[in-house]
């Protein structure tokens, strides 16, 4: 049995890669500085691994900002708006205006990465003769040869996946798009080839999502090519995120090792092998280790996953590896000195990780004795955080079988609550508000950090956030808003805030991830039962409700939100976790209620974003998540009015879930898919109130009032007046002050002008 692994993080266990990448932008580093500082990162990484003992090391996973990006441009796909392109290889600053536009071209669309919080840079392509720029997986394969020593296996991201991600095409281009993408495929292939590469590692995540049978084709004739023209190259086919859809198909391909997720298949990969075989005359990629998680691993379960595929499979035709890259996790917990002991050991980052590889494929060559002490050592580890009175929480757990028990429900149906509640509110027509945050200046995180390091007292911090909410009370009335809000700014992150208010969260010091580009996130750690402690939000919400008769809507991040953003612990279910924090968030808003907060949006822009990627898992997971929500925002009185705001949802598709959600009133983007979304209401009545964003609020640019009047005209030709709302399309806590102000003052004029039309 070999050790291998897909993909290291990229961004330095102290986040070097991001400073290089900033450093460069603003002008601080030159292009050879650049260089050679990103080259050290990259070879530090590889001797790592080496060092780790791991036998099959990836290379090409490192990259300037993103490895679509990078299989864009090594295919010349680079889209006309980039006139500085004039062919050839693609200069950095080509490459860096593609990925983060510049001032007169805008960036290329990002996107989601499969169900991760990684984003890439979309492809855009479009069926037209393309030549290979440069062979980047080569260039790497020689760097770490010639500098390091070692025999890597170069990583791409296979021509499946490649175009299922792109866009810029139609169904009907496909043929067409295969036959301009084949050849390039082939080229980077038969170099490798020629250069004596024995593995080669293709990506193609898109095999775990319902495809069809006919697209199952697709890829098979794909890789009979693809194998026919570098016949002496070894391609690992590399799944992950889940099991793969054909089974049979997928081990019949014409390639020499197949990468099949053991952790996130919920079972079927497994059970397909078991059922299924696998072919003598391939490896497998046996993916046994989580790589989305931070967690330890079970060794003793793990041991017992790896007897149990190694009875269908020899060993010596085994790769043990992650499940999928490990560029979802931090780098090593040896730099999180602040946990508590029964936490920091309980953890496992990329580091740990390929040490549990390496550990377990000794287990298996060399017999249970070689690793019997550290089998025992992760045993003791887990077992102490297990028996912990973090997770043992008995009055959160018999909450949490209650309320899967029963559905949760308002005591009205929508439209007679709705009533009462427009009468207690006494809004006017197309009432206008925002979506909850206001300019987090330098002046407020500032204030944070000095409070965070101790250089102010509480007291004084608290000061300075009701300065700052009375100030923007203010401002809101001169504006003319008709619904308040208090601005979040004691917030830093709509997550992290409330982690560090309720019990059985830790948070990481060094825990970086990269989210895009240089962008990295710090997610925090749900370790034990989440529990309500004392009122998370209610002293800025009723300050700023004691300063206005206005009224201020009260602001919470939902139960689906608050799992979907953090790192979860893997001892329970994911629907379990959402429970205990549906339930201490329905304490929140019972606290809020109580304190005369009659309006309370929660917010759960991340709802989406947690739908399993095959299509049969998503009904039970909306199952939870809906009634996770519904707990959350039930039990309170019929006038208490409800809200939530979810940034771009596609709301055609969602249009039924949202509206299970039962909130009184949604807010949603819209403001960049406005047409769309008017057919949306045409074909289905939504009857709920809804403020369609009217602006968008992710450019600086302040819109007019005829743009805005406009876009309000439009949505209330498809809805009916009484159910509209006006309000941005998401939280201004990234805008700028003067922009802001000016943005709502129009938006609040546009709403008066269409409400003296109607
Ligand atoms: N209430 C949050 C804010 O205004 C919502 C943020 C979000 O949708 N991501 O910042
Ligand atoms: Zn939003």
């Amino acid at each position: 049995m070999r050790s291998s692994s897909l993909g290291y993080p990229r961004i330095g266990e102290d986040r070097e890669w991001k400073r290089t990448l900033e450093a460069y932008w603003s002008g601080k580093i030159d292009e050879s500085e650049f260089t050679a500082q990103l080259e050290a990162i990259r070879l530090g990484n590889l001797q790592k691994q080496k060092d780790q003992g791991i036998d099959i090391i990836p290379v090409n996973d490192f990259t300037l900002y993103d490895q679509m990006l990078d299989m864009s441009v090594m295919f010349g796909l680079v889209p006309e708006r980039y006139s500085a392109y004039k062919g050839g290889t693609v200069p950095l600053s080509v490459y860096y205006s593609m990925a983060r536009g510049n001032k007169d071209e805008v960036a290329s669309e990002m996107t989601k990465w499969f169900n991760t919080n990684y984003h890439y840079i979309v492809p855009e392509l479009k069926p037209s003769k393309l030549t290979l720029t440069e062979n980047k997986p080569l260039a790497s394969y020689r760097e770490a040869k010639e500098k390091l020593g070692i025999e890597a296996k170069p990583v791409l991201v296979g021509p499946y996946t490649f175009i299922t991600l792109s866009k810029g095409y139609n169904k009907q281009d496909v043929p067409g798009i295969i036959l301009s993408l084949l050849p390039l495929y082939t080229q980077i292939l038969q170099e490798l080839e020629q250069e004596g590469v024995k593995w080669v590692q293709m990506d193609e995540p898109s095999l775990v999502s319902s495809i069809s049978k006919d697209d199952m084709q697709t890829v098979t004739y794909l890789y009979e090519k693809l194998n026919e023209a570098a016949p002496n190259l070894n391609i690992m086919l590399q799944t992950y995120f889940d099991a793969v859809e054909h089974y049979q198909e997928v081990i019949e391909l014409h390639v020499q090792g197949i990468g099949l997720d053991f952790v996130h298949d919920k079972g079927k990969n497994l059970s397909n092998l078991q059922e299924f075989g696998f072919p003598k005359d391939k490896v497998l990629g046996a993916g046994v280790i989580d790589g989305k998680n931070i967690w330890l691993s079970d060794l003793s379960k793990k041991n017992q996953l790896i007897n149990t595929i190694t009875k269908t499979v020899a060993e010596d035709q085994i790769w043990l590896q992650p499940s999928c890259s490990l560029l979802h996790v931090p780098v090593t917990v040896r730099n999180e000195t602040a946990l508590t002991k029964e936490v920091q050991q309980a953890l496992a980052f990329a580091d740990e990780k390929l040490e549990e590889i390496t550990l377990l494929v000794k287990g298996s060559n060399q017999g249970a004795e070689a690793i019997a002490e550290k089998v025992a050592a992760n045993k003791l580890a887990l077992q102490t955080l297990a028996s912990s009175n973090a997770r043992n929480h008995k009055d959160v757990q018999t909450g949490v079988e209650q309320a899967k028990s029963q559905t949760a429900g308002r005591q009205l149906p929508f439209k007679e609550r709705y009533q009462k509640q427009q009468e207690f509110f006494k809004l006017p027509f197309l009432p206008s508000t925002t979506i909850g945050s206001f300019p987090q200046t330098a002046e407020v995180k500032q204030a944070r950090g000095k409070f965070k390091r101790g250089e102010w007292t509480a007291a004084q911090y608290e000061t300075f956030v009701n300065e700052e909410i009375s100030k923007w009370i203010d401002i809101q009335e001169e504006i003319g808003l008709d619904v308040l809000v208090h601005g979040e700014f004691e917030r830093t992150d709509m997550v992290e805030f409330f982690g560090h208010k309720l019990g059985g969260f830790v948070f990481l010091e060094k825990g970086w991830v990269q989210s895009y580009g240089s962008r990295c996130v710090k997610p925090p750690v749900i370790y034990g039962d989440v529990h309500f402690i004392e009122p998370m939000t209610v002293r800025e919400s009723v300050y700023a409700q004691s300063l206005t008769k206005k009224t201020v809507k009260g602001m919470l991040t939902g139960p689906v939100t608050i799992l979907n953003w953090s790192f979860v612990r893997d001892d329970i279910s994911r629907e379990n976790v959402c429970y205990q924090l549906a339930l201490a968030l329905e304490k929140e808003v019972g606290a809020l209620e109580t304190a005369g907060i009659k309006m309370i949006q929660v917010d759960e822009p991340a709802l989406r974003e947690g739908l399993p990627l095959k299509k049969n898992d998503r009904e039970e997971y909306l199952k939870w998540a809906v009634n996770s929500f519904l707990i959350s925002t039930s039990s309170v009185e019929d006038t208490t009015q409800i809200h939530t705001h979810m940034c771009y949802c596609d709301f055609n598709s969602f249009m039924d879930v949202i509206s299970s959600l039962d909130a009184d009133v949604i807010s949603i983007e819209t403001s960049r898919s406005h047409g769309e979304l008017a057919s949306a209401f045409e074909e289905k009545t939504y009857e709920k109130g809804i403020g369609l964003g009217v602006y968008d609020i992710h450019s600086p640019r302040v819109p007019a009032v005829e743009e805005m009047v406009d876009m309000i005209e439009r949505g209330i030709k498809v809805l009916d007046k009484d159910q509209f709302w006006i309000n941005p399309d998401c939280g201004l806590k990234t805008r700028g002050v003067p922009e802001t102000v000016a943005s709502l003052k129009n938006m609040v004029e546009a709403a008066t002008i269409v409400r003296k039309n109607l």
